[in-house]
């Protein structure tokens, strides 16, 4: 995902939001415009349901406790779209989480030696109840990252497909038999969970991202250190009561936040945690890649993308409008696999151009929680600056805005949707993933030079073709150095194909059966002197 070179004044304003205080709740500001007001009440009487019905959880959990930070310190999660105070939660650091990876430990002792039938079960029971809980979860995710309750609801489908996915691969984990080079010996193959994990991820997918990795790490007997986004801790928090109920033992699942590079450097530093598994920025994957080395930790990083989407020429245009569409603004362009530049063929650009902004300008921004709006806040002042500013490099440089281009009237994080033309390779909008609903059209002649552009650039996670050209499909498909690449397609995430990028995108790959190796050690044994 990423938010590559952060202007450092966003940077400090994201910070700032983090600090830790030693306060009680506090009560609902009431300093919000009245527009907002009556959201702001019906997101307050929201939050009091979930917390009596037990899912709106205010505390960590080690060990199958539910505990505060140990100096009582907290953090506050606000709603992106009001800026309203949701609730607390701990800010914990080392010692918090050197308990959490000592239960983790404890717990893998046993998890990892039940049946895969039993964990099969046991997850089975956690996605059915994730799935009976996905209006409350969906209001959750609205609340606590501002996307709209259908797409937050939309996220609840798509991630317990995780949990279901690797209930079912939890009992295929199959070793090998290995014929001999020697009469006299038998070599086979085991595979092992390869023992605690420590799962770090970010806001745009608050339950998603965690269950791609815990699914298939508890599938195969691992136990997990969750720290979710101290932006939004409050689904995963909840993702872990439902965990409990579903009759996964305590301590297979803890859940710490507050202090990232603390909680982060505990992780790293623990001989008893065994894995990292990473989405988050380019800058603080290559921090934690680093940080493993000490104790030679196994790695897995899913980082920032730079998604070309290319339109050719002889492409429908209905089509890719649809596609580009969806790859583009889908979380209000806050994912690691949205379109970053959309880079048109000569021949079609004015057309798809016209097309693309009568499609986006009918898009309704607001609070998620509101009827028929498809885009929500940003997450907040650091996204919103970041976006501004990549706008205002590319503007200066001669890019001219065909539609948007600044915050909205709403106010707040609120940022309209936005099309550029006559944007350059050079400007950094091309060049850095802009996280935001901006899209940025570029121009080209042939295939060759487009294939140029779109590997342009260290990263290398998602890639989008528009053509009606199978030949070009396939030459195209080929030549594009990224780990996912979507032909006519603008949505191409599901738990049953291989999620991860190449170059500086990350390592290793997530959902589908490839995904379960993440969590899997081979050990290879041979069996000697068989005639005794
Ligand atoms: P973004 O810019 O999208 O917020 P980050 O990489 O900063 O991406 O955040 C992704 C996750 O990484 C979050 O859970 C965040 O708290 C965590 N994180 C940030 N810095 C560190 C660190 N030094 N060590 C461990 N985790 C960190």
């Amino acid at each position: 995902m990423a938010m590559m070179g952060m202007a450092g004044v966003a940077a400090r304003s994201a910070r700032h939001r983090l600090s830790c205080s030693t306060g009680h709740l506090p009560s609902m500001r009431a300093s919000s415009p009245p527009l907002s007001r009556q959201i702001t009440m019906d997101a307050q009487s929201l939050a009091a349901r979930l917390k009596s019905s037990g899912l709106l959880r205010s505390q960590g959990l080690i060990g199958g406790k539910w505990v505060d930070a140990y100096d009582g310190s907290t953090i506050k999660v606000h709603n992106p779209a009001t800026g309203e105070v949701i609730t607390e939660v701990p800010c914990m650091g080392s010692r918090e989480t050197k308990d959490a990876i000592s239960s983790a430990y404890d717990a893998f002792q046993s998890w990892s030696k039940v049946t895969a039938a039993e964990r099969s079960r046991h997850l089975r029971k956690w996605y059915d109840l994730l799935i009976s809980h996905k209006e409350e979860l969906g209001q959750l995710i609205t609340l606590e990252q501002g996307k709209p309750l259908k797409e937050a609801i939309g996220e609840v489908g798509y991630g317990a497909s995780f949990i279901e996915y690797f209930s079912e691969e939890a009992k295929r984990v199959y070793g090998d038999i290995i014929p001999a080079p020697l009469a006299d010996r038998r070599l086979f193959v085991l595979k092992q969970p390869v023992g605690v994990v420590g799962t770090i991820t970010p806001w745009n997918f608050p339950l998603a991202m965690i269950t791609r990795k815990v699914g298939p790490a508890l599938a195969c007997g691992c136990t997990v250190v969750i720290k979710p986004s101290e932006l939004t801790p409050l689904t995963a928090l909840a993702a872990a009561e439902l965990s409990l109920q579903a009759g996964i033992p305590p301590g297979a699942v803890n859940v710490v936040m507050g202090k990232a590079s603390d909680i982060g450097d505990s992780l790293l530093e623990s001989s008893q945690l065994r894995k990292i598994t990473f989405t988050g920025s380019t800058a603080v994957g290559k921090r934690l890649m680093a940080g493993a080395a000490a104790t030679v930790k196994k790695v897995s990083l899913e980082l920032g993308g730079n998604a070309p989407c290319i339109v050719f020429d002889d492409a429908d245009v209905d089509v890719a409008v649809k596609g580009t569409l969806a790859a583009k603004f889908r979380n209000s362009g806050q994912t690691c696999v949205c379109a970053n530049r959309v880079i048109v063929q000569e021949g079609i650009y004015e057309k798809f151009a016209t097309a693309f902004s009568n499609a986006v300008q009918n898009l309704q921004v607001g609070d998620g929680f509101s009827e028929g709006v498809a885009q929500g806040p940003l997450i907040n002042e650091a996204a919103l600056h970041k976006v501004e500013s990549f706008v205002e490099d590319a503007i200066s440089k001669g890019a001219k805005i065909l539609l948007g281009g600044k915050r909205h009237s709403l106010g707040r994080t609120f940022y309209e949707p936005t099309i550029m033309t006559d944007v350059k390779s050079d400007m950094l909008i091309s060049r850095e993933e802009v996280f935001g609903p901006v899209a940025p059209l570029l121009r080209f002649r042939t295939e060759e030079e487009a294939i140029r552009m779109a590997n342009d650039t260290n990263a290398g996670l998602a890639a989008y073709i528009f053509t009606s050209n199978v030949q070009r499909t396939w030459r195209v498909t080929e030549a594009l150095e990224y780990g996912i690449v979507g032909v006519n397609e603008g949505i191409i995430s599901t738990e049953v194909a291989p999620f991860g990028g190449v170059k500086q995108s990350g390592l290793g790959r997530e959902g589908s059966k490839y995904g379960i190796d993440e969590y899997l050690e081979l050990k290879y044994v041979c069996l000697g002197n068989m005639s005794h």
